[in-house]
């Protein structure tokens, strides 16, 4: 087993090459991948449609892994927070969050983080690895069958654990499974939204190679404010960001989602609502409040209610469609990165 391949990691095609090699016909491919994603097989033996040699020379040399549940805490509010473990023993976490008729799953795609926005708690921990794209598609592929049949989970969200854009080759290949209707996963790509911190160059190729939603974790109206709270706006600031939001090629009826975490005294002033309607009018958007979810040590606090309400009505007054996203999970670590942190700290605790 040790040296097995995890099937996901292979593009359909580079499965079909195999088979071809071995002397199959490629077309079994789609009914293999069919086996993985639509019914979802935990091992070969159950693909009763292959021939029994074919089936012991695939289990020689790949595997269909789950990820391990290393922890998981459910909320109030019904949120569900995994802690996943990889085989190389690192942890990622992915959450299940219920909505009204469905659920959306929050997915990461590194381990840790590079942007260390200054907020955020996964940057803390900083950048370990990229996620494969076999360790993307699993946290859905995984997460998909806990859902029940009356409230199935039908929005996938990039905003775990990491930045998407800074894994791109990943995060395309996984995404084209996610959204294959054919032998993958099925999700329409309207249902599905990846998050940047703002990698200018990145967000065009996304625009380009995918037809999935763009979020851009915005936060701030002018670079002095974004630069110190997101390091990234040193490399792409404002004017950069809002240029690659400007050219990128929506779908028709579709919107960018601008995130904006409102931070007491910082980025919430009724100053900074009125530049942020000014630099979103050339954009077709829609706008995340995000009320800061506070974390051990940091020295941020989060808008009093009276002003998120204030800040919130003069973007109304622009029209915009301005949602204030009260983070679910309040009680369960919900912030970013929060599940992980403690998990460690308990190991550390207890020595090991
Ligand atoms: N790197 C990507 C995706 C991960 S962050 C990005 O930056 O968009 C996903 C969202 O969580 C971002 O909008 C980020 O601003 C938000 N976030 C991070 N820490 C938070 C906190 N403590 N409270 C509220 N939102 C937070």
């Amino acid at each position: 087993m040790a040296d097995t391949t995890d099937l996901k990691e292979l593009t359909r095609e580079q499965l079909a090459a195999w088979l071809e090699q071995k002397g199959m016909r490629p077309f079994r491919a789609a009914q293999i991948l069919k086996w993985v994603y639509i019914r979802q097989a935990d091992s070969f033996s159950q693909m009763t449609d292959l021939r029994k040699d074919v089936r012991e020379l695939l289990s020689l040399e790949f595997s269909i892994d789950r990820l391990k549940r290393e922890g998981l805490e459910v909320s109030k509010d019904g949120s569900q927070k995994f802690l996943f473990g990889l085989k190389d023993g690192r942890t990622i976490e992915s959450v299940l969050i219920p909505e009204r008729g469905h659920y959306t799953l929050c997915v990461s795609t590194q381990v840790g983080c590079a942007q260390n926005c200054r907020f955020c708690l996964t940057a803390t921990g900083g950048f370990e690895r990229n996620l494969s794209r076999g360790e993307i598609i699993a946290q859905v592929r995984d997460c998909l069958t806990l859902a029940p049949p009356d409230r199935p989970l039908r929005n996938i969200v990039f905003m775990g654990m990491g930045e998407p854009l800074a894994n791109y080759r990943n995060l395309v290949e996984a995404l084209s499974v996610i959204t294959d209707h054919d032998c993958g996963l099925k999700f329409a790509h309207r249902r599905v939204t990846v998050s940047t911190a703002g990698l200018v160059p990145r967000m065009a190729d996304l625009g380009r190679d995918t037809k999935v939603n763009l979020a851009v974790s915005l936060n701030a109206t002018d670079d002095a404010t974004r630069s110190r709270l997101m390091p990234i706006n040193n490399t792409y600031p404002l004017a950069a960001l809002l240029e690659a939001c400007r050219s990128f090629p929506l779908p028709s009826g579709r919107k960018i989602t601008f995130e904006y975490i409102l931070l007491k005294g910082i980025n919430d002033t009724l100053t900074d609502a009125r530049r942020l309607g000014r630099l979103l009018a050339p954009i077709r958007s829609k706008i995340n409040l995000i009320p800061f979810n506070p974390t051990a040590g940091s020295p941020f606090e989060a808008t009093d209610e009276a002003q998120l309400l204030a800040f919130q009505e003069i973007l109304l007054q622009r029209h915009y469609t301005v949602v204030i996203r009260r983070s679910k999970g309040q009680d369960i670590s919900a912030a970013c990165g929060q599940l992980k942190a403690r998990h460690c700290e308990t190991r550390a605790a207890a020595g090991s």
